[in-house]
């Protein structure tokens, strides 16, 4: 939930503005006497801290219940001591919670809404004609209006958290969900605890702070605990749900990119970076992310037990830091100036490391134990899913391409073809054209070299086209000794002059053999005669442009002498 600047800024100003006056008003309106009781203040102020600095927190909401102490510290000492100790409370929380640097706009936030809460609700309290220090055993009228004082404070709190988070946050969620519920009836349960409390300090004194202020901090304790088992087990659900998601991906790519999406989804994540286990000891970055954008690589390779992920990968462990004191020590590669908490997780298969996954923050602390629990299990998840895709794109690259020269096969030119005429007939594209290219005479460069050296050539021919074609068109080996280059949107004239100049890079540049009978390096030249076809004006059908790109090669080139382009003509 990013909040905008101007936005934070006024926060700010708003408090300057008001906070300060509105106490010193508060102050002047309802002078409070503390004569006598600062010791008793002090320990009521020493209760505001201890129950702040507990809160719970849910959905990343921190719920504080401090309401119940600000109750009795209200009846106790007045709106202007109520109104203190709420801001200290507020202070308490903020520090306790570690807010961000970024999110310091919190402090005056929470500030503003406190004060509003502390002034408007006293003011309704006296105004219905509440008395300073009420007994509430001899008249019930006092009780009633202690009550109603609980209450309204609690409804301004609830009003002004909706208010924040529609205006401030702009949060699209609806605010009455189970949240609101939990606050509600914890609210609900604390408040006769603020009554009992002051009812108690009237009659006993300082240990009724004790009495009430002990199991109220143990049944938060137990609430902390609980809320955390139940984010755990919903990670758990997330991250088995992500797990799924990740093995349905079948691309290498799209497996990273949603493992790095889904991580920084669930978890504070300035900076992620894959690295992957090569050469048995060293570790290479596979995917850099920071701030959201994909970068390419500058990292050196890592080896093993160097660093934070060669330490990760020889521990075969799972490791967390909270700041930057913890790693700067032993880190040795390229890692951001302002990234403070890590989380540095194996990744592996079968019981053997293949990667390190590197997660980072600006923030101290920003990661717990839980998570990194379940970055793991992720990891884990992760590990297959990449297998799956590693295999997958390895039987689809032999299923489409050729094994000596990895130009695409004719089965996947056929495909090409088909899809490009469709392309054609839809109008979304206006001409295609086709070269096919034989080599001349290469059975006698079989016969003189041997047929690894004809090997050899073919690769190299292989790569002269994809080189001159780039992303122009596609490039397939066609058979034996046979190439075609398929070009879309390009015109019968472009096609020629592509042609000739395939042709020229293959005549006027000799071919090296590394591997000649004699095993003394050879250079040979070649020639190639080539056919060009171009759709819709020579051919209406997919089978006849090849048959007319292949006519043109035949009787255009080969019989009118080789090393030479035709182009189809139908007379
Ligand atoms: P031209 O096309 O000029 O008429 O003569 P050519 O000798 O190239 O013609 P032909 O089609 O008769 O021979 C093609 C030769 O290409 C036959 C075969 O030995 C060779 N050839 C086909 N595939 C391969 C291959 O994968 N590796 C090698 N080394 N040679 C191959
Ligand atoms: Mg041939
Ligand atoms: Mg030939």
């Amino acid at each position: 939930m990013a909040v905008k600047p101007q936005i934070q800024r006024m926060i700010f100003l708003v408090w300057l503005i008001i906070v300060p006056a509105g106490m010193w008003f508060t102050y002047k309106a309802y002078p409070p006497d503390f004569s006598g009781q600062w010791l008793e203040l002090l320990a009521f102020l020493l209760l505001t801290a201890i129950v702040a600095s507990m809160p719970i927190v849910i959905n990343e909401i921190s719920i504080f219940l401090i309401q119940w102490v600000s109750l009795a510290a209200f009846l106790k000492f007045g709106i202007f001591a109520e109104m203190m100790f709420a801001q200290i409370a507020v202070i308490v929380l903020l520090l306790r919670i570690r807010v961000p640097k970024s999110e310091f706009f919190r402090f005056p936030l929470n500030l503003n809404m406190f004060f509003f809460v502390s002034f408007l609700s006293g003011n309704i309290y006296y105004l219905l004609g509440g008395e300073p220090s009420p007994s509430l055993v001899s008249n019930p009228k006092t009780l009633w209006l202690a009550v109603i004082y609980g209450v309204v404070s609690y409804l301004f709190n609830q009003i002004f958290i909706s208010y924040h988070l529609y205006f401030v946050y702009k949060s699209k969620e609806p605010y009455f969900g189970k949240d609101f519920i939990v606050e509600t009836i914890t609210t609900l349960i604390t408040l006769p605890l603020g009554l009992m409390l002051y009812m108690f300090y009237n009659q006993v004194g300082f240990v009724a702070v004790l009495i009430v202020g002990i199991p109220f901090i143990s049944l938060s304790i137990i609430f902390n605990l609980y809320y955390s088992s139940q984010k755990v087990n919903e990670y758990l659900q997330k991250a088995a749900e992500i797990g799924h998601q990740m093995a349905e991906r079948l691309q290498v790519n799209d497996v990273i990119d949603l493992f790095i999406q889904k991580l920084s989804e669930m978890l504070p994540v300035d900076y992620a970076y894959i690295l992957e286990v090569v050469n048995e000891d060293e570790l290479q970055l596979v995917r850099r992310i920071e701030s959201g954008e994909v970068l390419t690589n500058v990292m050196p390779k890592v080896k093993k037990s160097e660093g934070i992920s060669g330490f990760a990968w020889s521990k075969e462990k799972a490791y967390m830091y909270s700041s930057r004191k913890g790693w700067e020590r032993f880190t040795v590669g390229y890692l951001p100036k302002d990234a403070e908490s890590i989380l540095s997780v194996p990744i592996v298969r079968s019981k053997k490391v293949i990667g390190v996954l590197l997660l980072l923050s600006k923030r101290k602390h920003a990661y717990e134990k839980s998570q990194l629990m379940i970055v793991d299990i992720l990891c884990s998840y992760f590990a297959v899913a990449m297998e799956n895709a590693k295999h997958y794109e390895l039987t689809k690259m032999h299923s489409e391409r050729c094994a000596l020269t990895n130009l695409y096969n004719y089965r996947y030119f056929e495909n090409v073809l088909t899809e490009e005429f469709n392309k054609l007939f839809q109008f979304e594209r206006k001409q295609l054209s086709l070269i096919i290219l034989d080599i001349d005479h290469f059975k006698a460069v079989n016969d003189t070299y041997g047929h690894q050296s004809g090997n050899e050539i073919l690769v190299e021919l292989g790569s002269r086209l994809t080189k001159l074609v780039g992303n122009l068109g596609t490039v397939a080996r066609y058979g034996g000794e046979e190439f075609v280059v398929l070009l879309p949107d390009v015109n019968k004239g472009e096609a020629f002059n592509m042609a000739e100049l395939i042709r020229e890079s293959i005549a006027n540049w000799p071919f090296l053999l590394k591997q000649s009978l004699d095993q003394l390096q050879q250079q040979v030249i070649i020639t190639a005669s080539i056919g060009v076809a171009t759709a819709p004006e020579d051919a209406e059908d997919a089978l006849a442009l090849i048959r007319h790109a292949d006519r043109a090669l035949y009787v255009g080139a080969k019989r009118a002498g080789r090393n030479r382009v035709a182009e189809y003509s139908s007379c």
